[in-house]
């Protein structure tokens, strides 16, 4: 299988090309379509598995063929992740993968342990793809930095990490704050209960994958 198999605009074709990637793996053969399909997704995998390009491929592919206009403050895609290394490490993907778009699509992180202020500033000047962790991100919304009632997408990285470091409450907190007409995607590493509970709770007849 090749990336020129899927649905995938020449823009990005382009850049995973320039990027060295020759084929698709197991977990982005399997979701990339169903995710270009718009249905929800869960898929287990695990990091190193190249689960990141498997979301934000065809999540820039959808946003940048959806003609529908936001605010500046409004982000249309939310990826919330455990930790603030993955934060920065997901949003610099799909800087990367949307490199050659035509539209620009905005990507920010927001994570804990540095400055409100500075992240505030960041998302003031417009925001398309937020990549955050869940405390920092309540602390924004509470701070009406950032609206989340316009997002489209919502994708959950690591699930069985945000919960072993005790996000639930902040989780469930967010969730709550989200359009219930929405793609989700859940991915994680492993299932045990009250992961797996999360992933039903969140999922509507989603396609599942597991590599
Ligand atoms: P991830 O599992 O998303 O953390 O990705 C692991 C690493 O694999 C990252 O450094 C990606 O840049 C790289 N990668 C992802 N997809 C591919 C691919 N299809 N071919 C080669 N490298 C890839």
């Amino acid at each position: 299988v090749e990336f020129k198999s899927f649905a995938l605009s020449k823009a990005l074709i382009e850049r995973i090309d320039a990027l060295g990637y020759r084929h698709p793996t197991a977990v982005q053969q399997a979701s990339i379509p169903i995710i270009l399909d718009g249905a929800d997704l869960q898929a287990h995998a695990k990091t190193g598995s190249g689960k990141t390009a498997a979301f934000a491929l065809p999540l820039l592919h959808l946003m940048e063929n959806n003609e529908t206009t936001y605010d500046a403050r409004e982000a249309r895609c939310l990826v919330l992740v455990p930790t603030r290394e993955l934060a920065q490490q997901v949003a610099d993907s799909f800087m990367s993968y949307g490199a050659g778009l035509n539209g620009v699509i905005k990507v920010r992180a927001v994570f804990g342990g540095v400055s409100v202020n500075e992240q505030m500033q960041v998302l003031g000047r417009g925001v398309d793809v937020l990549v955050a962790t869940p405390g920092r991100l309540l602390d924004l919304v509470k701070q009406n930095a950032v609206q989340l009632s316009k997002i489209q997408h919502l994708v959950l990285d690591e699930a069985d990490r945000m919960l072993n470091l005790g996000f639930q409450e902040e989780l469930a907190e967010l969730l709550d704050m989200l359009p219930s007409q929405k793609q989700t995607l859940f991915f994680s590493a492993t299932f045990p209960e009250d992961v797996a509970e999360l992933s039903h709770r969140l999922l509507q007849a989603p396609q599942v994958v597991s590599v």
